[in-house]
């Protein structure tokens, strides 16, 4: 049976990707350097489905790391999360996270090629819309790029682009993710940033489970409902959906598919957190605090090309995302590093 190549697999969105892809009866093999994530995510996984997963522990970078993946295994595909997505580290390492990002995806593009592997589904963002003139955001809208970290995905979405018109054998799917949150909700896999996390979801969870002391809410002075920003947050399982809808279509698109997955509401800080409070039943105390440089007031997608194209569309609200993370944050409150020896 052909296999999935799912680089950045023990990951946030790459594991929760690999269990429904699992569960749907895919084949799959992780590749993955554990540089942002740990071998537990896997193990959990492994839990879920009651199945060994394979797995190459390698860097995208390297031609050898990625022709071991191919040789030792028959991939047909790749959905490729391997990335470094931290914004404010990409402004003080931008040739780590080109190296990282923009080369490991040539890198890997080259391998597939030599293999004859010509199908990618590829991790964009809505970061490439910049400051958006009107919301929601058509993927038609112009792109722009404020930092390393964005510039790197539109660099790789123009290299895939160019691929694709280079030999048109290529199947490539750009998926643009607004704000992923949110767990499965067996509550043993989620978000488990390193340190003092730069999102707000992880911060608002840490801090109701008493991790952290309050959150400073960026800013309340935007032209938004009540001043705080606004962002359209996607339950990860849902955003993991997208990619199982597009694996299942991939062969029939004959154009490079540009795909927003989003759910097209947006919601302000404030009315996270009062979400959060609720599904948790706890206090998320908040400090107003200077705006975030780079930050812009609202964002939300419009996910009507996505049902199009893909049949697809956000099935969960703000509440279960709430739940979802408050019982994985919970349960889990030091992350994969967490003692929980029932799970
Ligand atoms: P994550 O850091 O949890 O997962 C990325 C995985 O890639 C990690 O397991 C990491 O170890 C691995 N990795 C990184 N560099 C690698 C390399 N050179 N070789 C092999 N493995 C490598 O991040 P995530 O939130 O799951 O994001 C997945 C993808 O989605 C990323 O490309 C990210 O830029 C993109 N994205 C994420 C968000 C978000 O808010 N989480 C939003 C838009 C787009
Ligand atoms: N935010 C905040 N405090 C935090 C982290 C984020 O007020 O500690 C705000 C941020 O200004 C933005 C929203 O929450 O309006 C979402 O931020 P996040 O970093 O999660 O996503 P992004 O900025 O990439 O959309």
């Amino acid at each position: 049976m052909n296999k999935i190549l799912v680089t950045g697999g023990a990951g946030y969105i790459g594991s929760h990707t690999v269990l429904l892809l699992i569960k749907a009866g895919y084949d799959i093999v992780i590749f993955d350097n554990f540089c942002n994530s740990s071998s537990e995510s896997i193990r959990r996984v492994e839990k879920l489905v009651d199945k060994k997963i394979d797995l190459i522990e390698g860097d995208i970078r390297s031609t050898e790391d990625l022709q071991r993946a191919f040789d030792t295994y028959n991939i047909d595909s790749v959905i490729h999360f391997a990335g470094l997505k931290a914004v404010g580290e990409s402004v003080e390492q931008p040739l780590n996270y080109y190296d990282n990002n923009v080369n490991g995806t040539v890198t890997l593009c080259e391998v597939m090629a030599r293999n004859g592997c010509k199908k990618i589904i590829f991790s964009s963002s809505a970061t490439v819309y910049g400051d958006p003139a009107t919301t929601p955001i058509l993927e038609s809208f112009p792109t722009s790029a404020t930092n390393p970290y964005g510039r790197s995905k539109l660099m790789i979405e123009e290299i895939l682009r160019d691929l694709y018109i280079s030999d048109k054998e290529w199947k490539i799917v750009l998926l643009r993710y607004f704000n992923p949150v949110g767990a499965d909700s067996s509550g043993t896999i989620g978000e488990d940033p390193n340190g003092i996390p730069n999102n707000l979801m992880p911060f608002i969870a840490q801090t109701a489970v008493g991790k952290r002391e309050y959150l400073s809410v960026f800013g309340d002075d935007y032209d938004t409902i009540d001043g705080t920003g606004v962002r359209d947050y996607i339950h990860v399982v849902d955003l993991a959906q997208g990619h199982l809808n597009a694996v299942e279509r991939i062969d029939n698109f004959d154009e490079v598919m540009t795909i927003n997955l989003g759910t097209g509401r947006g919601y302000s800080v404030l009315e996270m957190v009062k979400a959060f409070e609720k599904a948790s039943g706890k206090r998320v105390p908040y400090k107003i605090a200077p705006r975030r440089a780079g930050d812009i007031a609202t964002c939300f997608a419009d996910p009507s090309y996505a049902k199009e194209v893909l049949d697809w569309e956000a099935q969960k609200g703000i509440e279960e995302m709430c739940q979802d993370s408050w019982r994985w944050q919970s349960n889990n409150p030091d992350g994969y590093r967490s003692e929980s020896s029932n799970i």
